[in-house]
């Protein structure tokens, strides 16, 4: 093996602390408690855990958590109203609608009705303009995640070939724009691409965030590259029968071996995304606060 295996665990754990330090300053000096408010809608079990995850770090960084659980049938008006409410609560200062919503709603129509300096997941289409065009604004949490592991393997990644593999919004687009901001040279390739494995093998920095497990295998990857898998797919485990375990987009095993460092599957992107998730509701709540927090 010859990759440093970057510890997203661990690195979240450390951000979460740094957070908490700021958050208990934040309401010793300013008794300005930052909240976040977590919607969901409907009973899916994965998003349940999610959720459930999302409230007990909220609370652990010293942050009130207001949850709300909705039932599957709660029509686009009712949940709208919800939102307008939360907008204008002032002990609220980060909104995050759990994604994704039941058929019947419109998701796209939910996130564009959260105030953008409340909308903490990054989604609204005021904070990806202000992420293209390079201004303030709430950036995505994995996105956001996935920089912060690149930069613990490189801390300067300028002039970098950077891949993202995946052209979504709410990972791959974000990414290959941060990555563009620290000044690699991006290329996004999605199911079109051709050649897949030659673009990957030019990367001196790859991100994989497509959604099909060990797709990328080793050889496809340079030597000495910063392989940051995003992936989360569930798979039967070969070494127990009816279990299941967690694999990403990235042959793990194989990439080990050429890779100059690289996130594992679970315990590398995986944990970052509810640390920026925090980062951002303590922007938020900075940024909305009347006085000058600092
Ligand atoms: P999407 O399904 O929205 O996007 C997948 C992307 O991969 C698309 O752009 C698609 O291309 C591309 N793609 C699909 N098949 C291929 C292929 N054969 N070759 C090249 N590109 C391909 O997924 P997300 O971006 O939402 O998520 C990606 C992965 O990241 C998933 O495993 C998800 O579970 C995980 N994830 C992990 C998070 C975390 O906290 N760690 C958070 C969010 C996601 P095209 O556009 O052409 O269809």
């Amino acid at each position: 093996m010859n990759a440093k295996i970057i510890d997203g665990k661990a690195i979240a754990l450390e951000q979460r602390a740094m957070i908490r330090a700021e958050v208990s300053e934040l309401v010793e000096r300013h008794s300005l408690k930052p909240g976040l408010a977590v919607v969901l809608v409907g009973e899916d079990p994965a998003s349940k855990v999610y959720v459930r995850n999302k409230e007990i770090a909220t609370r652990k960084a010293g942050m009130e958590s207001f949850a709300h659980r909705l039932p599957a049938n709660t029509g686009q008006e009712d949940l709208l109203a919800l939102i307008e409410k939360l907008n204008h609560d002032s002990g609220v200062h980060g909104i995050l609608v759990q994604l994704p919503l039941p058929d019947h709603l419109d998701s796209q129509t939910i996130i564009e009705a959260i105030d953008p300096r409340k909308d903490v997941d990054g989604l609204h289409p005021v904070n990806a303009g202000y992420l293209l065009s390079g201004q303030k604004g709430h950036v995505p949490c994995t996105p956001k995640g996935s920089i912060v592991l690149a930069k613990s393997a490189a801390s300067d990644l300028t002039g970098m070939e950077a891949v993202v593999v995946g052209r979504s919004v709410l990972v791959g687009k974000p990414v290959a724009q941060l990555l563009l901001n620290e000044n690699c040279t991006v290329t996004i390739a999605h199911s079109r691409t051709k050649n897949l494995e030659d673009v990957v093998g030019r990367a001196d920095l790859l991100v994989a965030a497509v959604g099909r497990p060990e797709m990328i295998r080793g050889d496809w990857i340079k030597k000495g590259a910063i392989v940051i898998d995003v992936g989360i797919n569930r798979v039967p485990d070969p070494q127990e029968e009816g279990k299941h375990k967690l694999v990403g987009d990235v042959a793990y095993e194989e990439a080990i071996e050429v890779a100059g460092a690289i996130t594992p599957v679970p315990g590398g992107v995986g944990p970052m995304t509810i640390a920026m998730l925090l980062a951002n509701t303590l922007d938020a709540a900075r940024g909305q606060f009347q006085g000058n927090p600092d």
